[in-house]
């Protein structure tokens, strides 16, 4: 593995900071207390990522065939680290651009390409994700919304929950089980993906208050909800492969440790400002929760590389996605014992990453379940998941 970053990567992420510098307001970090899902923010990305796809900022790494620009998978992932340094500003499209559209590109039929790759790559779509449900979380094969086929398509009923982005969507991605009957597939065999527009009658949108802030995650009824039989996305059957590969992608696409290190950087300053920054103590517990953001984005450039050389990444991406939530929390705890006057509202800013570090082992599946996946895989300890029992 090459740890330096070649000229032309420096070159880029330049680019990319001089662009921020450029476009963020000047309040931008004092808003982006609003949570991610907020209209502040979506309404920002919105009007950002079609600007970033029109100087190809958007998908560069996305082959040329589908708009992108063939770059190396280390350019989307520079975008990724300055985005999330940054805040994340492309709010939504950071799932889009770095898994729902790679999914899509490896298992859509060409009219799915054809219809819902051009707003991806323009950012112009907002799509959720229609996985978790009330009794399936980490477990998620145990899902339970039916889609019962129909002439042409399915109808789907069900729920689901914690949905990000939902009040803002066009599309859901969204995970349900064809019911077992006449000899069908049973368990995860069973499910199926499907690309459901938001606006199909009997799709029914509720807003959950959030510790991370405001329109971020909802509750989705699906009521007899036709989906046409070409909304789905690969064959019956396929599905778990396809959650898998999109899951990988979805657990290293978020470089929250440089939200991390950021927060960090910034309580530095405050204490030095503070002439507080001298205490052994305190360069101490700093120089650990350092070392711990610097961890993170070790393991995870170690799943890049490996992408990178398309080699199987093993249970590296589960190791990286622990390793970023480790730093999440041991900047919270950092904060926490030399700056708890900012938790009681005297900076906003950091009550709002206290907030967002306790979700973020939540999101994207609980970090724990990380820790099964590489206790089976490395340590050959038992627990291997039963058929139908597969963990998120
Ligand atoms: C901010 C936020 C945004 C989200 N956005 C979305 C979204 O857009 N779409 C979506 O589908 N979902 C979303 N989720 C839901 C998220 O994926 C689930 O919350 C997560 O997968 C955990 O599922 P659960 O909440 O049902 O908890 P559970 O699975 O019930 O787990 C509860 C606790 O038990 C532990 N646990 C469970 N099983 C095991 C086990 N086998 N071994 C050890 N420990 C275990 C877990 O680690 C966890 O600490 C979001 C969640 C959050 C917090």
């Amino acid at each position: 593995m090459e740890f330096g970053w070649s000229a032309d990567e420096k070159a880029h992420r330049q680019r990319i900071r001089d662009l921020l510098a450029e476009t963020l307001p000047e309040d931008w970090e004092a808003r982006s207390t609003h949570g991610p899902g907020s209209d502040f923010q979506t309404d920002f990305a919105m009007r950002f990522c079609p600007m970033l796809a029109e100087r190809g900022l958007l998908v560069p790494n996305w082959p040329s065939a589908h708009g992108g620009e063939d770059a190396p998978v280390w350019q989307q992932f520079i975008l990724g680290e300055e985005m999330w340094a940054a805040g994340e500003p492309r709010g939504a499209q950071y799932m889009n651009v770095n898994w729902i559209g790679p999914a899509l590109m490896k298992f859509g039929s060409p009219d799915q390409m054809n219809r819902y790759l051009p707003p991806i790559r323009e950012g112009r779509a907002v799509w959720c994700q229609g996985f978790s449900e009330p009794s399936a979380g980490s477990d998620l094969a145990a899902l339970r919304t039916q889609a019962v086929p129909v002439e042409g398509g399915y109808s789907v009923t069900g729920a689901k929950v914690w949905t990000s982005y939902a009040g803002r969507a066009d599309n859901c991605f969204l995970l349900a089980r064809v019911p077992a009957g006449g000899g069908g597939p049973v368990g995860k065999a069973a499910i199926v993906i499907l690309l459901v527009d938001m606006a199909s009658p009997g799709i029914q949108v509720k807003q959950i208050p959030a510790l991370i802030g405001e329109g971020d995650i909802h509750e989705l009824f699906f009521d007899d909800v036709f989906v046409p039989a070409a909304n789905r996305l690969g064959a019956e059957g396929q599905a778990w492969d396809i959650i898998s590969y999109a899951l990988q992608n979805e657990r290293t696409g978020i470089a929250r440790y440089e939200f991390s290190r950021r927060m960090l950087d910034r309580a530095v300053e405050r204490l030095k400002a503070e002439g507080r920054w001298y205490d052994p103590i305190v360069r101490d517990r700093a120089a650990r929760a350092l070392m711990l953001c610097e961890a993170a984005r070790m393991l995870v450039y170690r799943v890049v590389d490996a992408k990178a050389h398309e080699q199987p990444a093993d249970a590296y991406p589960s190791v990286a996605r622990w390793a970023v939530v480790q730093a999440d929390n041991g900047v919270n705890d950092f904060l926490l014992e030399f700056l708890p006057e900012g938790l009681i509202g005297t900076d906003p800013v950091q009550v709002a990453h206290h907030q967002r570090a306790i979700a973020a082992g939540i999101a994207s599946g609980a970090a724990e379940i990380q820790l099964n996946a590489i206790a089976r895989r490395w340590l050959a300890l038992p627990g291997e998941p039963k058929p139908g029992e597969q963990r998120r």
